[in-house]
């Protein structure tokens, strides 16, 4: 196929580092830096959807370019799953990644979840493509898991110390190196399956 270009709308470093990682592996996708000169959009919307669609339209619209974009959910069943789509600010608005685990930590222990069977999750992630044309293109993964007791490990970032995937010995994201978790990741199943859907290479999640 022809080579399709694309400007990364993701202003979070650690998420375009992934973003790039992964769609690296893609055939057909040639990848470009967000440039600084644009704002950041602020992510009004109620679901991942709609908050990937805003990132990659603000971004289509200022240099006329596609562009693709994602949106993340970390959803906690004991917290009727909050942080959900607020994840990015669920201890306020200039939250760090620590603030976030520390006060998902903290919740999960006022309503008492403190056995793995309580402390069951999911990290959705929306991959989204935008094009000047209006058209679009986007498509969701998901890994479930559960919330460890606490944080573990150095690599990742935002909630990876605290999240355990299932089916790996309860290791969690931070504990594995961005190949292995890329493999299994939320995020790396919605990219390899919006690339599939591109009718780039991946098609696979
Ligand atoms: P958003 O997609 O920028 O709204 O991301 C929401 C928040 O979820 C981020 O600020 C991170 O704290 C967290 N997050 C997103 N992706 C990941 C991930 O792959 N691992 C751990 N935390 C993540």
């Amino acid at each position: 196929m022809a080579e399709l270009e694309l400007v990364l709308a993701s202003a979070n470093p650690d998420k375009a580092a992934e973003i790039s990682a992964i769609l690296e592996l893609v055939p057909g996708v040639v990848l470009h830096p967000r440039p600084a000169s644009v704002p950041e959009v602020e992510e009004t919307g109620d679901t991942l959807v709609d908050n990937a669609r805003l990132k990659a339209f603000s971004l289509v619209e200022a240099i006329g370019m596609a562009a693709v974009a994602d949106d993340t959910g970390l959803e906690v069943e004991a917290l009727g799953g909050a942080p959900g789509v607020y994840s990015a600010r669920y201890s306020g608005e200039h939250a760090t990644y620590a603030d976030n685990v520390a006060k998902l930590l903290e919740e999960l222990d006022k309503v008492g979840a403190d056995s793995p069977e309580r402390r069951t999750a999911r990290f959705r992630c929306v991959a989204f493509v935008g094009f000047p044309d209006g058209t679009e293109v986007w498509a969701d993964g998901e890994v479930m898991g559960i919330i460890a007791p606490r944080a573990l490990g150095e690599s990742g970032f935002g909630y990876d110390p605290v999240f355990a995937p299932d089916g790996h010995g309860g290791r969690t994201f931070a504990q594995m190196n961005p190949e292995e978790k890329h493999r299994i990741s939320h995020r790396g199943r919605a990219f390899r399956a919006l690339a599939g859907r591109l009718g780039a290479g991946g098609g696979s999640t």
